[in-house]
């Protein structure tokens, strides 16, 4: 049986760590880290998410400024509220919950974010930056990988890693990341899409085995190397009648079978999801203490 990956362990742990530097900071008469969240429309899965955030900032010891915008919102408003906050200096780190409504570009507005306040990691600047192994913030999931895989002391240098799923948000950095010279890192990296031959057989010869396709119950054991450490990216709610809600929760690996051969694993839920709350203010406490643009 695999040692169980423990994304929220790590992540209380990660919060108790924030506050008590945040606690530090104050102690020392410094600025408070402050966050802000611009929300668009009322999206229920957008709300929790949102809300998630400004709550775990709180429980930090963070300031959060939570700005709400009604669906129809104009692109040019949008904008112009990203600028505002862009030039507050109170202001540490922005992040522009997504999905954004069909009629305002994802792009133009990432773009507009500064990448001194970029704490979700999308904007070009921070994605090139991390491409260059150079102080970045990181975006959530992928940096949330990499403190499980150092906090579990799993060893990556000379390893095979095989990644499924091209994504900007998960797939394509964590390549990048597992590749970089340096620890977590130094591994061998295949990238894995929907349109790789023979991906079975690939990621059966992984070591490292990082799972972000978006396909419940899609890595069987049998494209399992046994001793592999194996990540589950993916999240899903599956009926189950079973449940007082109805559903379960599970990933892109199928765990019992999976568990059974790997070394280690992340479980759904509990495993990657918990950890990016964490990195989203670990990388505004960054921002706050000018760690990463000086
Ligand atoms: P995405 O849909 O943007 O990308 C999926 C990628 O998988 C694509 O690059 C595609 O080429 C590849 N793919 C699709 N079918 C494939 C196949 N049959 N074989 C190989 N590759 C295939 O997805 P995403 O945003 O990267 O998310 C992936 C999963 O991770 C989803 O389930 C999502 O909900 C979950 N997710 C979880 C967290 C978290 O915090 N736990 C964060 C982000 C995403």
């Amino acid at each position: 049986m695999a040692i169980l990956i423990d994304g929220k362990l790590t992540s209380s742990q990660i919060k108790s760590e924030i506050a008590i530097r945040v606690a530090e900071i104050k102690a020392e008469g410094g600025k408070t880290p402050h966050l802000a969240a611009i929300l668009v429309g009322s999206d229920g899965a957008s709300q929790t998410y949102v809300n998630a955030k400004v709550k775990a900032c709180g429980e930090c010891g963070f300031e959060s400024t939570l700005v709400r915008l009604e669906d129809d919102v104009s692109e040019e408003e949008l904008l112009k509220v990203v600028a505002e906050i862009n030039e507050n200096p109170d202001i540490d780190g922005l992040i522009v919950q997504l999905p954004l409504p069909k009629h305002i570009s994802v792009e133009k507005v990432t773009d507009k974010i500064k990448p001194e306040k970029d704490v979700d990691g999308f904007t070009p600047a921070n994605v090139g930056r991390m491409a260059l192994n150079w102080p970045a913030y990181v975006a959530a999931t992928p940096y949330g990988i990499i403190e499980l895989l150092k906090r579990y002391d799993i060893q990556t240098s000379g390893k095979h890693c095989v990644v499924i799923g091209r994504s900007h948000i998960v797939g394509s950095p964590m390549s990048i990341l597992m590749a970089r010279n340096g620890y977590p890192g130094n591994a061998t990296v295949t990238l894995t899409h929907s349109r790789t031959a023979n991906l079975p057989e690939i990621a059966k010869t992984a070591d490292i085995l990082i799972v972000a396709l978006g396909k419940p119950h899609f890595v069987t054991a049998d494209m399992v190397k046994p001793g592999a450490v194996v990540i589950d990216v993916g999240i899903h709610r599956i009926e189950d009648a079973s449940k007082k809600s109805g559903f379960k929760l599970v990933g892109d690996v199928k765990f019992d079978e999976v568990s059974e051969i790997a070394s280690a694993i992340t479980p759904v839920p509990g495993g990657v999801g918990p950890m990016t709350i964490a990195s989203l203010l670990y990388n505004t406490l960054l921002s706050a203490e000018k760690k990463v643009y000086g």
